[in-house]
């Protein structure tokens, strides 16, 4: 079975040909969210029609990950924050059926990572996960006795990068609360609190490795941070695993050091949590995708 699978994210999309969990093809654009939906769909109909004509046969459907919240089983968006203007006002199943032929599905990008991580990927089978993804902010989201965890807004597991873990004095969000989890860890709050426009987490890698004493204060917060979250993450959702990927995962020292945190402050009397990072976080979004016409438990 072949899908096309398109990743929409805040600068750049995403789209890949799948087959039987297989990609055969991926290609990354830049893409203008700020233009609004309808240009982002232009330019999605063009590539789509162009990777399927590179690859002659039969296609399932077109899988869409997208950075809000939605309404998964009637396939709308309802909020996406500030960009992609117009999203929700637009029938983008019928738009997939008159433009490519193809039937549309519509999830959550962070739902869609820890779906394709768990069919395909490092964490092949898990039941009870939960993913951290550490990128800009921190996304989120989880998976309760082999079921991805919905809620009745839509929005459950996804706010686990606006968990709150200071309530006092807590660094402002872009949420608009204070304290969240987001404020302290990935690549917005490492630049902020470096007080460096240009410092990220390869610079914070490379210095905390030579010994920087800067770099070891901010890798403090990092780890104590990322870790207090992923134990709220486990705290409420039951979950045996917990799921690190995006870029930053690969910084071994930082997911260690967090995974420590977690064994000191989860209560898990039940047994021993395990840890899993992602070995191709790149993959795991369109792989997730791909399942939704694959798997009947996503
Ligand atoms: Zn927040």
């Amino acid at each position: 079975m072949r899908t096309l699978c398109a990743d929409l994210g805040g600068t750049r999309l995403k789209l890949a040909a799948v087959e039987n969990g297989v990609v055969l093809e991926n290609e990354v654009s830049p893409i203008d969210a700020n233009a609004g939906m309808e240009s982002v769909l232009s330019n999605l109909g063009i590539r789509c029609r162009e990777m399927m004509s590179r690859h002659p046969g039969e296609w399932r459907g077109l899988g869409v990950a997208f950075p809000g919240l939605l309404d998964e089983s009637t396939r709308h968006v309802i909020y996406c924050s500030g960009k992609y203007a117009g999203a929700d006002r637009i029938d983008l199943p019928k738009w997939a059926s008159e433009t490519l032929g193809l039937e549309m599905k519509l999830i959550n990008d962070a739902r869609a990572a820890i779906i394709g991580e768990i069919n395909y990927g490092s964490a092949a089978g898990e039941t009870d996960a939960v993913m951290l993804i550490l990128g800009t902010g921190i996304g989120t989201a989880a998976v309760c006795q082999g079921k991805v965890y919905r809620g009745k807004h839509g929005m459950a597991g996804l706010l686990g990068g606006h968990f709150s873990i200071a309530y006092d004095n807590g660094r402002k969000c872009i949420c608009g609360g204070s304290g969240c989890l987001e404020a302290y860890v990935g690549t917005w709050a490492l630049k902020e609190l470096a007080g460096d426009e240009t410092y990220d987490f390869r610079r914070l890698e490379r210095d905390y490795l030579a010994g920087d004493e800067k770099a070891k204060r901010l890798f403090d917060i990092q780890t104590k941070a990322l870790g207090a979250g992923a134990v709220s993450l486990v705290h409420a959702f039951d979950a045996e695993t917990v799921i690190f990927s995006g870029g930053a995962s690969h910084f071994s020292a930082l997911v260690e050091a967090a995974e420590r945190y977690v064994i000191d402050h989860a209560w898990t009397p039940w047994g021993r949590l395990k840890f899993v990072v992602a070995e191709h976080p790149e993959d795991s979004v369109v792989l997730g995708l791909h399942s939704l016409f694959v798997h009947h438990v996503c």
